[in-house]
């Protein structure tokens, strides 16, 4: 039976470790965020930042504006919150509406406030390996791998997902840490064939059961990104978790594997942007 990964403990560590460092800063990290829309799923995980931030001693300032509000008045609020130097770092909640188009408002936040790191210069440092703010998703997949003792050097990783924000960052990570690293994705033929030969699986599709235990090598450190609601209100990820489980060494339980990862790596992203050092 596969070891859990214990998300909620490995990330409370790390908030801790913020709240510390903000303690020795002279000035409090502040964190905007800005949110367009009523989204209800955006709106839990807002909560939860502000939540985080309070946690570890970092001021949240959030923005709530009307779903009907155009690119350019947007531009103008990230433009404010790039020239107010009270606020260290920005994040725009995603998704956002259809009238704006999220890279041109992405693209927009200043390099050194992007503590989401999905701006392209993120992104193109990132990929050269020399990062600067760690998209968190990527960042505590990898936080989880290491916290399990699994060497990452010279070990297989399979990633099932290609997005931006959580399957290219995590294959550059695992690259960078001398993983031999595959990518998967909807195009991939046999996935089973491959996810079989990882020894460190990160699952990000957003379908429930894309992985089962019959596609998983024995003694693999699986983790399960996935956030999928299913009709009757329950939460699972993208790995059948009870099939799974049975043949894995480790594995993140959802909910309380990656989801608060993502926040506590979002708060370390804050607390180096108010420092000046990125990452
Ligand atoms: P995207 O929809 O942007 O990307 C999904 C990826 O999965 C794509 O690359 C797609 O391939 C690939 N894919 C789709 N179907 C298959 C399939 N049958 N086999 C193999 N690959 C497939 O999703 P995100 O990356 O944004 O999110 C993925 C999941 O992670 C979601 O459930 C999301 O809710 C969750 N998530 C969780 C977070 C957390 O904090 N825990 C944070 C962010 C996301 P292709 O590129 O070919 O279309």
């Amino acid at each position: 039976m596969a070891i859990l990964i214990d998300g909620k403990a490995v990330a409370k560590t790390i908030i801790e470790q913020v709240r510390e460092r903000v303690s020795s800063l002279k000035v409090k990290p502040c964190l905007a965020i800005v949110m367009v829309g009523k989204n209800p799923a955006s709106a839990i995980y807002v909560s939860g930042k502000e939540k985080a931030c309070a946690e570890a001693g970092i001021e949240c300032r959030r923005t709530s504006l009307n779903e009907n509000i155009s690119e350019s008045k947007l531009l103008d609020v990230v433009n404010a919150l790039n020239n107010d130097p009270a606020v260290h770092g920005i994040l725009v909640q995603l998704p956002l509406p259809k009238q704006i188009d999220e890279d041109v408002i992405i693209n927009s936040i200043l390099p050194t406030k992007d503590v989401d790191g999905f701006s392209p210069v993120s992104m193109g440092l990132l990929s050269i390996g020399n990062p600067h703010f760690i998209p968190a998703t990527a960042l505590g997949c990898v936080k989880l791998i290491e916290s399990t003792g699994v060497p990452i050097a010279g070990r297989h990783a399979v990633v099932v997902g290609r997005s931006n924000i959580v399957g290219k960052p995590v294959a550059s990570l695992l690259l960078e840490r001398n993983a031999t690293v595959t990518v998967c994705h909807s195009r991939t033929k046999n996935l089973a064939d491959y996810a079989r030969m990882a020894d460190i699986l990160v699952v990000a599709v957003g379908k429930p059961g894309t992985i089962t235990g019959s596609m998983v090598k024995k003694g693999a450190v699986v983790i399960d990104v996935g956030i999928n609601r299913l009709p009757g209100g329950s939460i699972v990820g993208d790995v059948d978790f009870d099939s799974v489980s049975k043949v894995a060494g480790f594995i993140t339980p959802v909910p309380g594997g990656v989801g608060p990862m993502t926040i506590a790596c979002l708060m370390e992203n804050t607390v180096r942007a108010c420092e000046g050092q990125g990452r």
